[in-house]
Formats: structure tokens, sequence, C-alpha cells
């Protein structure tokens, strides 16, 4: 363990400490562990995934409005797409929270 100067105070401190003891200065970025890293893709690639099948679903629901044959049909359709809607967005809400609340937990600690 050897001692750096802060570039803001000059305080000596511990080039394996995150922040200056003197000033709170950031010296360096704590880094994410593995399983931070991968919580943090699995998020962003949820939220890609849940944006492209929410988007997809919009034209299948398209493609059933226009096949439908009369407007019972197509009130069926319509029902059903919102019923899909919900679920994709439902999923999609609680996949936040519970993969939102694995990157907190995981989120780097500064010494
Ligand atoms: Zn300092």
């Amino acid at each position: 363990m050897a001692l750096v100067a802060c570039p803001e105070c000059n305080h000596q401190v511990s080039d394996s400490a995150f922040k200056c003891s003197q000033c709170g200065h950031r010296l360096r970025k704590a880094k994410r562990g593995l399983f931070g890293t991968l919580f943090k893709w699995s998020f962003i690639l949820f939220n890609v995934l849940m944006a492209v099948w929410l988007f997809s679903s919009f034209g299948i629901m398209g493609e059933a409005m226009q096949s439908s044959q009369n407007e019972y049909e197509q009130a069926g359709a319509a029902i059903g797409s919102a019923l899909g809607m919900g679920m994709i967005v439902t999923t999609w809400a609680l996949g936040d929270i519970i993969l939102g609340l694995l990157v907190l937990f995981t989120r780097p600690k500064e010494a």
C-alpha cells in the first residue's frame, strides 16, 4: 500500500482509496464486480428485447385488425391485443424492477 498525494488538497492518501480522506475528492472510480457487470448488461439487453417485443406486437396487432372479417372479429382482435400489450408492459415493469434491484445491489462499493 503506497501513499499518493491528493490532486485536490495534496493530502497523503492510500493509493487503494477511492476517495481522499481529507477532502472527499474522488481519486478513482470503483469498478463493478463480475456480477455487477453481468446484471448491468442483462438489464440493458432486457430493455432492448422488451422494446423489440412490444414493437413487433404492434405489427401483429395491426395485421389481426386488418384481416378481421367483421366488427366482432375486429373487437376480438383489439381485446386480444390489449391483453397481450398489458402482459408485455407488466413483464417489462416487473423485469425492470427485479433487474434494477440486482444492478443496485451489485453497485460498486466505495472504500
Ligand atoms: Zn484531498
